[in-house]
């Protein structure tokens, strides 16, 4: 589902990506984790086109991610949750919803308020539809930004640090709509630090460690047997 070969990034000369590759398989769940600085964000967002890549091979879903159709092509197929929500403060849950499915892909207003309100009872927030986000719990608008990103049907679905912005008793929600997710099928990518989960859901674990990956193997491995000094580290950090 995803295959990245040899991705490189730098900002202003300094090299924050040195030579990334790695797959995914359609359905597999990896959670990417790394000290802060390590370059998960910017993986990610290379992922989404939010960063332009300096060179390597991005395929998603089949295709090469290449040239002037990389961004429109990448945001369909693509689905992104980020920390701090990003909802439109203006809008409704049900509007921010049907906003990218109605303005981006052209589908008709009413189906795409049906097709809304399934993704929002999925997660759990279809009695909050005609909400606005200022009136709604971070956790209940980390899911209202999950069902906006399911929207666009997407093939894989990036997260980074979902839950890291929330009061810690609304976190088990937002990693239950996205275990619930993983359950369903869908191919995932999750920069975490909420290792339960990461060891519980996701079927493998990725390192980074300034700008490279160090470890890349079944999580119940990496937890286990860490091999890597970095990855030993890390763990003893957050664990
Ligand atoms: P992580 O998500 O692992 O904390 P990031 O990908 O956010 O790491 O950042 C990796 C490095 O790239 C950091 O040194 C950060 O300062 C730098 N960086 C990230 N985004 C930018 C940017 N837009 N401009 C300049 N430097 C950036
Ligand atoms: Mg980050």
């Amino acid at each position: 589902m995803i295959r990245v070969e040899n991705l490189k990034k730098s900002f202003d000369g300094k090299n924050v990506l040195h030579d990334i590759s790695f797959t995914v398989e359609e359905g597999e769940v990896v959670c990417v984790i790394g000290a802060s600085g390590s370059g998960k964000s910017t993986m990610l967002r290379c992922l989404n086109y939010l960063e332009q890549k300096d060179s390597g091979t991005i395929e998603i879903s089949g295709s090469v991610i290449e040239g002037r159709r990389a961004e429109t092509e990448l945001r369909q197929k693509v689905g992104m949750v980020f920390q701090h929500f990003h909802l439109f403060p203006h809008k409704t849950v049900l509007e921010n919803v049907i906003e990218a499915p109605v303005h981006v892909l052209g589908r008709k207003k009413d189906e795409a308020v049906a097709e809304a309100m399934v993704l929002l009872e999925k997660v759990g927030m279809k009695e909050k539809a005609d909400d606005y986000p200022a009136s709604l719990s971070g956790g209940q608008q980390q899911r209202a930004a999950i069902a906006r990103a399911l929207a666009m049907k997407p093939d894989v679905m990036l997260f980074d640090e979902p839950t890291s912005a929330l009061d810690p008793e609304l976190v088990g929600e937002v990693l239950e709509t996205m275990k619930q997710l993983a359950a369903e099928g869908m191919t995932m990518m999750i920069v975490t630090h909420e290792m339960n989960f990461a060891r519980e859901v996701s079927d493998r674990m990725m390192l980074l460690h300034e700008g490279r990956i160090v470890e890349d193997r079944p999580s119940k491995e990496l937890f286990s047997s860490p091999r890597e000094e970095a990855t030993k580290a890390f763990l003893r950090r957050v664990l």
